[in-house]
């Protein structure tokens, strides 16, 4: 029997893979998404913070269609955040009008797959891809499954990525727990000596929070992640129900997506904002992209750089601003934190802004 070659193979079926395959199949590519998970989405590694569709519609102002996009089911959303608190060592917040969503990550990604699924695409859940080459894809259990195009979106670890890239980016380690209890409505952002080169964060959800936290290794002094992450969490009183962890690239997007047949979409690009850490909504913006021009490609042979140059109109400007302020605040987070206190005031506070909502800090920026 002759061996079945799919016109489009995903690596990866989390928020990138799947919304890669939702808008390939529902132009009509056959598409198979293999994902090592058994249960795609669990365990947890996640803030669960997204921007509303609004918020999203200012912070990426070249991106169509966002209510098309992001169609976020009410079973996926634990609660409706409206502020921002960004929170210098005194202690004492900058606040900040932001509509968000905390998610219940673990159904989002579900109903991702969902949505993938009810347009077409095929999931083979479970078990692992250890290779690629050519044409072929190589799982572990020493199957070989054929396709057309092939994507790399599983995360920073992606095997694609890894193998056929040779560009390193930051990869941000972090850790995170869930909390129960009583909290604020608003979404923390802590910075300072708390989290050397990073942040922490406390997000409400229904009944309790997701507490999280992510430093850059070479500013922390020789001190592991875990000792920050304990002292943060220890500040907080409330029954943990789940502990986590996982890493962030955060060096934003690498150069190039694309090499002959192959695709990177998600976290294995870089698709991360460096200045803020969302990375769930980017890569579904990549993920449509990468889909719609996979489907032209195979029915009237776009060039696949077309994926490339439809990102820079959408994101670029908005990947690089995010990118600078990342930069610059990674000099400004050597200083100590009494000096911290007194660049986060009244004045710098429209400029914080811009830089965590990826704005030109200045007109000629
Ligand atoms: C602790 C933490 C907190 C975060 N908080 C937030 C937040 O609050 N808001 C936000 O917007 N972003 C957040 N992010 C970032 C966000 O989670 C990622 O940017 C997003 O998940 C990227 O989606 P993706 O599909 O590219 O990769 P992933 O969601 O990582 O999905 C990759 C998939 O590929 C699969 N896979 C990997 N390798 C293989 C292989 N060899 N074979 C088969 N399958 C494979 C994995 O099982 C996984 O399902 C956070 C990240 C971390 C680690």
């Amino acid at each position: 029997m002759e061996e079945k070659l799919w016109d489009l193979v995903i690596i990866g079926g989390g928020p990138a893979g799947s919304t890669t395959a939702r808008f390939a199949a529902k132009n009509g590519l056959s598409v198979l998404v293999i994902d090592g998970r058994d249960s795609i989405g669990e365990p947890l590694q996640c803030g669960e913070l997204v921007p509303s569709n609004n918020e999203m519609k200012r912070l990426c102002p070249n991106v169509p269609d966002i209510d098309e996009l992001f169609k976020t089911p009410k079973n996926a959303i634990s609660q409706y955040t409206k502020e921002m608190h960004i929170i210098p060592p005194s202690g004492k917040p900058l606040k900040y009008n932001f509509e968000g969503l905390m998610l219940n990550r673990v159904i989002h990604d579900q109903e991702l797959v969902r949505l993938a699924k009810s347009n077409g695409a095929e999931f083979l859940t479970g078990i692992r891809v250890l290779d690629i080459e050519d044409n072929s894809i190589i799982l572990k259990d020493g199957s070989v499954i054929n396709a057309k195009i092939i994507v790399g979106a599983g995360g920073h670890n992606d095997p694609l990525r890894k193998k056929h890239w040779k560009v390193k980016s930051l990869n941000i380690p972090v850790k995170f727990i869930l909390m129960d209890g009583v909290f604020s409505n608003a979404v923390e952002l802590h910075f300072g000596s708390v989290a050397p080169g990073g942040y922490a964060w406390v997000f409400p959800k229904e009944g309790g929070a997701n507490i999280g936290l992510g430093i850059q290794r070479k500013f922390a002094k020789g001190q592991s992640l875990n000792i920050f992450a304990d002292n943060f969490f220890s500040k907080y009183k409330g029954k943990v129900s789940f502990e986590g962890a996982g890493s962030l690239p955060m060096s934003g997007t690498i150069k190039t997506f694309v090499k002959n047949n192959y695709v990177l979409v998600g976290d294995s690009a870089g698709m991360v904002l460096p200045s803020n850490g969302a990375g769930i909504t980017i890569a579904m913006i990549g993920g449509r992209i990468a889909g719609q021009v996979i489907s032209e490609h195979i029915k009237n042979g776009t060039p696949l750089s077309e994926y490339e140059k439809r990102w820079e109109h959408q994101m670029g400007k908005v990947m690089r601003n995010s990118q600078r302020s990342f930069k610059l605040g990674s000099i400004l987070f050597r200083f100590p934190d009494w000096f911290i206190n007194i660049a986060f005031n009244r004045l710098t506070k429209p400029f914080i802004w811009k830089a965590i909502t990826c704005r030109p800090l200045l007109k000629f920026f």
